[in-house]
């Protein structure tokens, strides 16, 4: 009688609880899909973000096969483990378009590898052999405090920002390597194929079989002072939903100066070939200055592309709206 008891009194007691959990299943379920999390965006930090390019620019210029280019590789690879994520460095060696060997590594961060949703952000971290915009030392290689230094700095504080605050996307930060290795303008049968040989490459070989990202985000030289940023030609043809997003948020939170709403020419830079080969709809921040030749900061290419031509303000407005993009997914 009282072991009858007791399991009717538990089939009740199952019952009553299986019922309950159900209930307090569904009402979990109606809170989830009536109030969804809201991330607070975590606000950039300028210094941090600068003193990560005065850190690469003190190696040294990091052209591929030099020891100032090795140490970097190192310190980059070691900040993104640092700030939790998981690394990967892809080496290979790629021919520059004089018939030299560059010993290249792509480095790659990712935050929350498991995520179906993910970001693409990268930036190439190598700088020019030739300072061939200079009048001289024209064979001598570049700082790129601007031009390499300034889109790596933004990414390591970003990495640094998503350690802190985390996300429930995945985001995978690529710094590109051999991307301004290329044959320079006017060379008897120039090679336009000869940039971006990291990008390039990893568009061929993926540091995962059949990666993808929902969208990508290059920044190139983000730190010139008053900076535009124009709605780039190749970005515009092959993610112009991103250019719109990014420009809008942008512009948004108050830097319309920044994010101009003008179309203008496309260039060869490593988003055109991860949205040619790997089909990732990738767009370029990249600034554009009609008051030069060749429509890049006027010290692209130059000995001048050094620490003093870094500007916070520039550099806040780009990191500040990276940021907002990726914590409003
Ligand atoms: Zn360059």
């Amino acid at each position: 009688m009282v072991q009858i008891g007791i399991i009717r009194n538990s089939v009740i007691l199952f019952i009553l609880f299986f019922f309950l959990s159900c209930v307090d299943k569904q009402q979990v379920k109606k809170q989830i899909t009536i109030t969804p999390v809201k991330l607070n965006v975590p606000k950039f930090n300028v210094d941090s973000a600068y003193s990560y390019i005065q850190k690469q620019v003190d190696f040294g210029p990091r052209v591929p096969n030099s020891r100032e280019h090795e140490e970097c590789a190192n310190y980059l690879v070691t900040t993104l483990q640092r700030f939790g994520a998981s690394t990967t460095v892809q080496e290979a060696v790629v021919n520059r378009y004089d018939g030299v060997n560059m010993n290249m590594k792509n480095i790659i961060g990712s935050f929350n590898p498991e995520s179906y949703t993910r970001i693409l952000l990268c930036a190439h971290w190598d700088t020019r052999f030739l300072a061939d915009n200079d009048v001289v030392d024209v064979t001598k290689p570049i700082m790129g405090a601007n031009d390499g230094g300034s889109g790596v700095g933004v990414l390591l504080e970003i990495a640094r920002q998503i350690q802190t605050s985390p996300l429930e996307i995945g985001v995978d930060i690529i710094f590109f390597d051999v991307e301004d290795q290329g044959q320079p303008n006017g060379e008897l049968n120039t090679n336009s194929d000869s940039w971006c040989l990291g990008s390039q490459y990893w568009s061929k070989n993926p540091h995962e079989t059949n990666y993808f990202a929902d969208y990508g985000i290059l920044l190139d030289m983000v730190a010139g002072e008053n900076a535009r940023f124009t709605r780039e030609g190749v970005s515009e043809k092959f993610a112009s939903r991103i250019v719109d997003k990014v420009w809008n948020m942008g512009r948004k939170i108050g830097f319309s100066n920044f994010f101009v709403d003008e179309k203008t020419p496309g260039i060869i830079d490593d988003h055109l070939y991860i949205n040619s080969i790997i089909h990732i709809p990738t767009i370029n921040i990249v600034e554009y200055d009609n008051t030069t030749h060749n429509r890049f900061n006027k010290h692209h290419h130059k000995h001048s592309d050094n620490m003093n031509i870094i500007d916070k303000t520039t550099l806040n407005a780009v990191g500040q709206t990276v940021l907002e993009v990726l914590y409003n997914e």
